[in-house]
């Protein structure tokens, strides 16, 4: 049996709340790879959408808004026409706004052509994480991480980042799950060939030493080190 071409993408999935971003940025730093959270990019769209007030079930008028907007994500923050949008598509709103967009196909289709064309212009030298990388956006990336924990854990830890109260966040955080999860394309869920990692009782430091442990086995090397080019187990 041969093993499927890949590229040395590291693909991080999994639900909000559970340490995805930090985690990325610890082994993106370790290897001197660019990091890509790809929800900033729902969540810009999200944010598109509101400003021009679109009815966000019209997926014609959300596609017209995006083929011409310029979405640019840099040094860990999402710019919209140039402007630093990191902070505003971080409210409730924007949040929760982005999961019901989510599952419009076509837009689905412009955000994954876009990520994977930053991707590509970085050498496939990337730590990349949302919902559907190791699945839909880099079914052929070296490494595949699905990072979970109990609800009730994420909603602790992002009721730490925020001043809304435990109960809203928890709230917030079952609607999320249940819409990544359920919607009919590109649903959250681990990829065949994901190393399923649960965060609850670990710190951020042990899941990138995990991660990085993975990606030394899978001769993801870091950056300055050629690749050794040979073929990886797939998918
Ligand atoms: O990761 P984050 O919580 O910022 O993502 C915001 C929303 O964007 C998610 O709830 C999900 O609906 C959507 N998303 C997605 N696919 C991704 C990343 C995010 O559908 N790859």
């Amino acid at each position: 049996m041969s093993a499927a071409a890949t590229r040395p993408v590291v693909a991080i999935d999994g639900p909000g709340g559970v340490g995805k971003t930090t985690v990325s940025r610890g082994v993106a730093r370790a290897l001197g790879y660019q990091s890509l959270d790809t929800g900033a990019f729902y969540r810009a769209a999200a944010l598109l959408v509101r400003l021009h007030r679109i009815d966000p079930e019209d997926e014609g008028a959300v596609l017209a808004v995006l083929a011409g907007a310029d979405l640019d994500y840099r040094d860990g923050a999402m710019f919209v026409e140039g402007i630093d949008v990191s902070a505003a598509i971080r409210s409730e709103t924007i949040t929760a706004a982005s999961s019901r967009l989510a599952p419009l196909p076509g837009l689905r289709m412009v955000l994954v052509n876009r990520q994977r064309a930053w991707v590509a212009a970085r050498g496939d030298r990337a730590v990349v994480e949302g919902r559907d990388i190791g699945t839909v956006v880099f079914p052929d990336a070296a490494v595949k991480v699905y990072l979970d924990a109990p609800p009730g854990v994420r909603a602790h830890r992002r009721a730490g980042e925020t001043s809304t109260t435990l109960r809203e966040v928890a709230t917030q955080l079952g609607k999320r799950d249940r819409l990544d999860s359920t919607r009919a394309t590109s649903p959250l869920t681990a990829a065949k060939s994901a190393v399923a990692i649960d965060t609850s009782t670990l710190t951020a430091d042990e899941v990138i030493g995990r991660v990085l442990e993975l990606c030394r086995s899978r001769g993801v090397e870091p950056s300055g080190r050629p690749a050794d080019g040979k073929d990886r187990a797939g998918d």
